[in-house]
């Protein structure tokens, strides 16, 4: 339900009271330069010589493990499988308060470079059916460490809101013969107005029922399957249209917290013709309550289109 009267301005939802202002190093904060022993030994760091800039190391406090068997019990209706998997944390920066969009693109392109190599590597373990990149920003998002970071799950089962979408696609292309995300991309290009950033190789928008405030999606324009086939060339401009978003969100929102996601298929199923990886950003802006919970539809008060023009208008950050 797109119901944008119960809102009054397109910034209504920046923050009454700013968060507290961060130094660049916190000496509690485990993933600060200097606190590298407090998290478990380190799976990768760039540079590999001298100060790291972006560092991956597994999460302290996982509840999956490659300790475990996987194995998978059926017991009539009740079904399960032992917590095997993978789940590890980049640290994005060496700076404690550098936001995302406070990053330099050279920085965000070694993150998406730093996420691909992971995603592969992660994907090599053939018990891990699906991996999933995310990012949690802000307490209303998920988080209560304030150092930037990302999160990269491996599990050993794929979840249904991948398979929800799988099976989606699938019906789609069965019915049409074409993809659902290039006939979308089609769609926003011609009708032109919840569109943010239109470049070469992405498009960054706002989808026609966006189910919250400025949910945002951006997708490849070249029909791929698979975020691991991600070209140097694409990561490039891929880097400058997150930058763009994040900033625009962070400058006009004032610092919202956000979740974002990267939803893809497996390496082992690149070449699929119905599914088509993209990014989704959720800004926190409002929660799910009752009737999200109670009928699965979400009521946004903030028009698609509007939203979309308010970020437009929007200058991002240097
Ligand atoms: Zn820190
Ligand atoms: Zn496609």
């Amino acid at each position: 339900m797109i119901a944008p009267e119960r809102a009054t301005r397109p910034d209504q939802f920046a923050r009454k009271h700013k968060a507290a202002e961060l130094g660049e190093y916190d000496d509690k904060c485990p993933f600060c330069p200097g606190h590298e022993e407090q998290t478990p030994d380190e799976i990768s760091r760039l540079p590999t010589e001298g100060d790291w800039e972006i560092r991956v190391v597994p999460n302290k406090f996982s509840s999956l493990s490659t300790d475990a068997v996987k194995k998978r019990t059926n017991d009539g209706r009740q079904h399960g499988i032992a917590g095997y998997g993978h789940h590890e944390v980049v640290i994005e920066s060496n700076k404690h308060n550098r936001h995302l969009a406070l990053q330099p693109v050279s920085a965000v392109k070694i993150l998406i470079q730093t996420f691909k190599d992971r995603f592969h590597a992660v994907y090599a373990d053939r018990a891990i059916e699906h991996v999933t990149i995310f990012k949690n920003h802000g307490e209303e998002a998920g988080t209560s460490l304030e150092h930037p970071h990302s999160q990269i799950i491996g599990t050993p089962i794929t979840p249904i809101q991948i398979r929800d979408r799988l099976d989606a696609g699938r019906e789609y292309f069965d019915n049409t013969g074409e993809c659902l995300m290039c006939a979308t991309l089609r769609d926003e290009l011609s009708v032109g107005t919840r569109l943010i950033l239109d470049t070469e190789h992405f498009l960054t928008f706002i989808p026609y029922a966006a189910l919250s405030p400025y949910h945002t999606w951006i997708f490849p324009k070249r029909h791929s399957a698979c975020f691991g086939d991600i070209t140097n060339e694409e990561i490039d401009e891929l880097a400058l249209h997150l930058k763009n978003i994040v900033s625009k969100l962070f400058v006009g929102l004032d610092n919202p917290a956000f979740n974002l996601l990267i939803r893809s298929e497996t390496p082992r199923a690149s070449n699929s013709e119905y599914f088509h990886w993209y990014i989704s950003i959720i800004p926190r802006l409002t929660k799910p309550a009752g009737f999200e919970l109670g009928s699965g539809m979400y009521i946004n008060a903030t028009s698609p289109e509007d939203s979309a023009a308010f970020l437009r208008s929007i200058k991002e950050t240097e």
